[in-house]
């Protein structure tokens, strides 16, 4: 077989949607997996929408999950506007060549200002990889408008001559696409060329079993990113969408999928999206990460979202991120957790002010805390803390739970958090007495500051 050849084409609405990324990602996987090259092509034709931003997003998904592509118009590949990708916007000879072509045949003819293709009235059969054979009948079938009165080439006829020229072999896209596939095959025998191998892989629905579409929450890609997800995680989430490994396995790493995956374990049913799958698979790479694989993606996640956190010491993020990091599973949530730390103005969530705070022994507790605290020599770590609070506990003829949720609240302001013995190492002696204070201070006044 010759080298394959397959691309993706995503016309730039604004967003990169997860169905848009997993065919983005089914044609690269095939493209390692034999071998082959992924091409990247922009279909930009429609001027109205077609916007830099919009370019950036599909770019910037693509790098996210690390779908890189092999050649662009300078014949060089990359993930970055620029080293390619090919774009429709920048081919209007080639359209132009291939339309002069197509007239030639005498299979086209004028129709109010516009040009039409005469489709052929025979039954259309669609030999597609996935789908199987799929017959249309022509009988009543419209002929195909190539070229607006605008003279602007057709969504149709620009994406059969482009994957012509290109050389692809194996067209791989969304179901949507299946009813159009007997017109390409058309163009193509009308151009005399070979029509590519199809491969229609399935729609993703939503939770309600409908066609997710653009409006559903979590639909665009550039949403996971945002959240804090690992693309690795994404990535493999995105391909048990409609294909499956088998041996019942589901964490697989690139290297895995790209050995593994291949077009005849494409399924030929529509692929629920689980939300909660996704997230449970993501905390299962998050537990995974080696501790300079977090601490990367930290660094990346809190410098985009939390730029306080360049004024942080620097030795406290690195103490507090293990903690954070075993109770949360994504960037959005260690970065929430983390908000109580950027700085030692934190606020008191309505929560801990009504459940810890505003304890009527609350004060009394939080002063002996400060003193056991203050009182400790060397050997500020857990288990001297721990036994400080309990000490506290015993005298105060409390529970030793109270004592240390009361001691979260005031040290950061929250409910919840990591665990507190750790916590308070790692904030160090100092800071804790500080904000031990702070919130005796403002109980006393009467002005803790609510989240
Ligand atoms: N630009 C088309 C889309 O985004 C791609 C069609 C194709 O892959 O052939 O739906």
């Amino acid at each position: 077989m010759s080298q394959v050849r397959v691309r993706f084409a995503p016309s730039p609405t604004g967003m990169l949607h997860i169905g848009g990324a997993r065919t983005a990602l089914f044609n690269w996987l095939y493209a390692r997996h034999t071998g082959g090259k992924f091409v990247l092509r922009i279909e930009d034709t429609d001027q109205a929408r077609n916007t830099q931003e919009a370019v950036d997003v599909i770019f910037r998904g693509m790098r996210w999950l690390g779908l890189d592509w092999d050649e662009g118009p300078d014949g060089k590949g990359g993930t970055s506007g620029d080293r390619g990708p090919y774009f429709q916007s920048q081919r209007g000879d080639i359209y132009r060549r291939y339309l002069e072509k197509l007239k030639a045949t005498g299979k086209t003819y004028e129709d109010g200002g516009a040009l039409k293709f005469k489709m052929p009235k025979t039954p259309g059969v669609v030999k597609d990889l996935v789908c199987g054979e799929v017959t249309f009948d022509r009988t009543m079938e419209p002929d195909l408008v190539i070229q607006r009165k605008d003279g602007s080439p057709v969504f149709h006829f620009v994406n059969v001559v482009d994957d012509l020229e290109m050389g692809i072999t194996h067209v791989i896209r969304g179901e949507d696409h299946l009813t159009n596939t007997h017109k390409h095959i058309a163009l193509y025998e009308a151009l005399g060329a070979a029509p590519p191998q199809f491969g229609h892989i399935p729609l993703i629905l939503n939770r309600g079993g409908s066609k997710m579409s653009k409006r559903d929450e979590g639909a665009a890609l550039g949403f996971y990113e945002e959240a804090g997800y690992l693309p690795a995680a994404v990535r493999n989430y995105l391909c048990l969408l409609g294909w499956s490994p088998g041996e019942n396995q589901e964490i697989l790493p690139v290297p895995d999928l790209i050995q593994r995956f291949d077009l005849p374990n494409i399924n030929r049913s529509n692929a629920r999206f689980d939300g909660d799958k996704l997230f449970w698979m993501n905390g299962e790479y998050w537990r995974t990460l080696t501790d300079a694989e977090f601490q990367k993606f930290a660094d990346e996640y809190l410098r985009r979202t939390r730029p306080k956190v360049a004024q942080m010491d620097p030795d406290l993020l690195k103490r507090l991120l293990p903690l954070i990091r075993e109770k949360v599973r994504t960037g959005r949530e260690m970065a929430e957790w983390l908000d109580p730390y950027l700085g030692e103005e934190y606020e008191y969530s309505a929560e801990a002010k009504k459940k810890q705070l505003g304890a009527p022994e609350a004060g009394k507790w939080l002063e002996a805390l400060s003193s056991a605290l203050g009182a400790m020599g060397t050997g500020w770590d857990d288990s001297t803390i721990e036994g400080a609070c309990k000490k506290v506990a015993e005298e105060a003829g409390a529970k030793p739970a109270k004592v240390i949720h009361l001691a979260r609240a005031a040290v950061s302001g929250r409910t919840v958090g990591p665990s507190l013995f750790g916590l308070l190492t790692a904030l160090g002696k100092e800071r804790v007495l500080q904000r031990l204070e702070r919130t005796r201070r403002q109980m006393a006044e009467g002005t803790l500051v609510t989240a």
